[in-house]
Parts: C-alpha cells; sequence; structure tokens
C-alpha cells in the first residue's frame, strides 16, 4: 500500500486554512474547518493497448524515470476532458506515431507508479489503423518485439502481468 504523505495537502486550496482530519465516507481525510473542504485521495486513472503484430507486441522504451530506460505496452494518464478510449489511442500515437482502432477490453490493473502513486490502468487491445512508426518525445525507443524474446527488463508488475496474459491467452495456439 501507498500512504498518502506527500500528496496530501497541508493547506486548504479553496480558503488556505490549515486542515484538518475528519470522518468523511468512512475514513479519516483531510478536511477544512473553515470552507468544510474535503481532500479526497484517488488513484490516478490511465490506459494503455496491447499492440499486435502476429507474435510481436508494441513497446516503447521510456526516456524519464520512474524506471528510465525500462520497457512498458504503450500506456499514459488519463486528462481531464478525455474518455477513457481517447486516453488510450492518444498514448499509442504520441509514443509511437500509429493509430489505432481498440478491439475489446483487456485487462484492468491496479498498482502504485513508484515511487507512491496508486494507479489504475485499463489497458485495451488495439488494431494498427495507420500512422508512422516512431519513438515520441517521452519515449526513447518504440518497436515491435517478440514475446519470446523481449528487448529489455519491463517495468510495472502491471505491464509484466498484460504481457504474460497475451502469452498465455492470446498467443498459445500460435506457437504450437
Ligand atoms: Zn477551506
Amino acid at each position: 500500500m501507498s500512504e498518502p504523505g506527500r500528496h496530501r495537502f497541508e493547506y486548504c486550496p479553496k480558503c488556505r486554512n490549515e486542515l484538518g482530519e475528519r470522518f468523511e465516507g468512512g475514513r479519516l481525510r483531510p478536511c477544512c474547518p473553515g470552507c468544510g473542504y474535503v481532500q479526497y485521495l484517488n488513484p490516478a486513472p490511465g490506459a494503455g493497448v496491447v499492440l499486435l503484430r502476429g507474435r510481436e507486441v508494441c513497446l516503447v522504451q521510456r526516456r524519464f524515470e520512474p524506471k528510465m530506460g525500462q520497457w512498458t505496452l504503450p500506456t499514459g494518464f488519463m486528462e481531464w476532458d478525455e474518455s477513457i478510449e481517447e486516453t488510450a489511442r492518444r498514448e499509442v500515437r504520441e509514443e509511437t506515431g500509429l493509430e489505432v482502432e481498440l478491439t475489446r477490453l483487456f485487462a484492468v490493473e491496479t498498482g502504485i507508479l513508484p515511487p507512491d502513486q496508486p494507479v489504475i490502468v485499463v489497458f485495451y487491445l488495439g488494431r494498427e489503423r495507420g500512422g508512422d512508426l516512431q519513438a515520441g518525445d517521452d519515449a526513447a525507443d518504440a518497436g515491435f518485439y517478440s514475446l519470446d524474446d523481449l528487448p529489455g527488463t519491463i517495468a510495472f508488475a502491471a505491464h509484466r502481468n498484460v504481457l504474460e496474459r497475451v502469452r498465455s491467452e492470446l498467443l498459445n495456439g500460435d506457437s504450437k
């Protein structure tokens, strides 16, 4: 589990009073004695896409910390005004240059993004619809790699779990 620690506000973002604590919705939460503001700490939602070319899967190499240099499926955080499907398509476009259509929901993973950010990531299966494969600004590299010979360390348990499921559920038939 992740402690709210640095995510917890010290002062009310609305009226600048020092926050106290109060039971709200079943647990003790940061709460403003002045205006009644309650800070609800929730995981950050993100989306990722499993994009296959035969037995190869699209992976991007992380340019920045955390886990710089390691590999993930194309994934990112949801913006305020997006649907989760829009997030998934945008992240693939930004990180790989490819346009995708989402074909179905594949997995939902919860976990902690280091050092301490709880996240929920929705993974879709996708199909290429165009674009040119090219690593985006926040990726060091992007490409299709054999599921039997991944290019390096896969960052984050959620991505390792999803890749394992891809191997066992989607590709078993192909390899026999
Ligand atoms: Zn306040």
